[in-house]
């Protein structure tokens, strides 16, 4: 009885807080009322999302979450599946919470098919002492954030030892990317029953309106003896087709794919044993989107989600918070792509830099959530933007280390208006663009929360 009161108050503080927050226009704050929550019944996430009816969905990774886990709710929508989904990419313990409370009834039920949670890598181990999902989707693992994770290798064997102590308890469906040699190798020794691993990859990727082949390796990943992996294909970063002389070998993907990519969508055509073939379209730009799509259709398939609605699901998807977003802010047109290390990064900077019409708004914070360490801006490619000559306005609280890239980057510096506040740097960028331009906002995740109460306040 004390256990219900106490998750009842609990979910209507989140609910009572939500409303508050919105009514005050305080951000998108999903973390505080979970924390809350959470102090008033601690068992109040296990209870409510154990309710899911069908399969929980976790989607992890280094980049790609928040899209891909946008992706796999569109689909399954389409399929006519009632969901619970952590949209806004609060992806710890706390934010879950909210989400969960937030979609529960105020008596604690929780009334849905399928709960797809975004999770954070390094909160698999604790999410998984409260629930135990059927189907975990691993995107992929880049360098982010280092002094917040430490190295890759750990950050593959945390994930792995949450998914093998989840799959002692519950059977569990591991959908992993096999043109990624950290992820595909996760819970590679492993022998009990109650796991089954699915691999998703691209047979081959042709690129749209790029001349300039980029099959070349932005970052070194060795095999797990210690030496380093040969490719026969690179896709992007450390992803496409390898092999080491100690015969570990990327695995053949049972949801192979193919792909034509392109500035602002791609094509994919799919192939899988049951299901056959099938093509669909997906509206957002480069190829890191090609991959969030594939992996969300491998995650569907494994819901039993009909190709059909895969298909309708991708291509009806609109992007959220902040992922490639389009919006527009005084009458201008404006494309907002979060930032946050140095393979994403390099990505959204080629699928901008084919655009003679964008400018750019580059804003780079260092607070926790960013990481403090901003080092990794000299490992992204910002030699792609050599040759941009119109200004280019850079803000946020590490303004000044991003224009000093910039200008080795090749960037002239009376091309570069340099703005610390975050609101002054904005209205700035918007009043240096016409009407036939378009401008890109760089933000990092911290820049991304401040420009989202900044746009509800132009
Ligand atoms: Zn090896």
């Amino acid at each position: 009885m004390l256990k219900f009161l106490q998750n009842i108050i609990a979910i209507l503080t989140v609910k009572s807080s939500a409303f508050l927050i919105k009514l005050f226009k305080l951000g998108s704050g999903t973390n505080l009322p979970g924390r809350i929550a959470r102090k008033i019944s601690p068992g109040i996430l296990s209870c409510l999302v154990n309710q899911t009816k069908k399969e929980i969905i976790t989607i992890t990774g280094t980049n790609g979450k928040t899209t891909t886990a946008g992706l796999i709710s569109s689909v399954f929508r389409a399929q006519g599946r009632k969901i619970t989904h952590n949209r806004k990419g609060a992806n710890m313990l706390n934010g879950i919470t909210s989400t969960v409370a937030e979609n529960s009834s105020a008596g604690g039920k929780l009334d849905c098919d399928n709960s797809i949670l975004e999770l954070d890598e390094a909160y698999l181990n604790p999410a998984f002492d409260e629930f135990n999902p059927d189907i975990v989707l691993v995107t992929n693992l880049f360098r982010d954030q280092l002094d917040r994770y430490g190295e890759l290798n750990t950050t593959a064997k945390k994930i792995e030892s949450a998914v093998e102590k989840s799959a002692r308890i519950k059977p569990l469906k591991l959908v992993l990317n096999s043109d990624d040699p950290l992820v595909s190798g996760i819970a590679d020794g492993f022998g009990e029953d109650g796991l089954t691993k699915i691999f998703f990859g691209f047979d081959r990727i042709t690129h749209l309106n790029e001349q300039k082949s980029f099959f070349s390796p932005q970052e070194t990943i060795n095999c797990k003896c210690g030496k380093p992996f040969s490719y026969t294909k690179i896709f992007y970063g450390h992803l496409g087709h390898y092999e080491c002389s100690c015969a570990t070998k990327r695995h053949t993907p049972q949801v192979r794919a193919e792909a034509v990519a392109g500035i602002d969508h791609s094509i994919i055509k799919i192939k899988h044993g049951s299901c056959g073939q099938f093509e669909f379209r997906v509206n957002l730009p480069g190829l890191y989107n090609c991959y969030n799509a594939l992996s969300a259709a491998a995650a569907a398939l494994e819901a039993g989600i009909l190709p059909e609605n895969i298909k309708n699901g991708i291509e009806k998807y609109s992007t959220t918070f902040g992922r490639a977003e389009s919006v527009t802010l005084k009458g201008k047109e404006v494309l907002i792509q979060l930032i946050k290390n140095p393979i994403g990064a390099t990505e959204v900077l080629r699928t901008i830099k084919n655009d003679k019409n964008g400018k750019l708004l580059i804003i780079i914070n260092d607070n926790y959530a960013d990481g403090r360490d901003v080092s990794w801006l000299w490992d992204a490619n910002f030699e792609l933007l050599a040759g941009y000559n119109k200004t280019a306005v850079i803000s946020g609280l590490r303004a000044a280390d991003m224009a000093v890239r910039l200008k080795y980057a090749g960037i002239k510096s009376q091309n570069l208006i340099v703005e610390q506040s975050i609101k002054e740097g904005l209205l700035q960028a918007l009043e240096g663009v016409n009407n036939s331009e378009k401008l890109y906002i760089l933000p990092t995740y911290t820049a991304l929360l401040e420009l989202e109460k900044l746009k509800q306040t132009l």
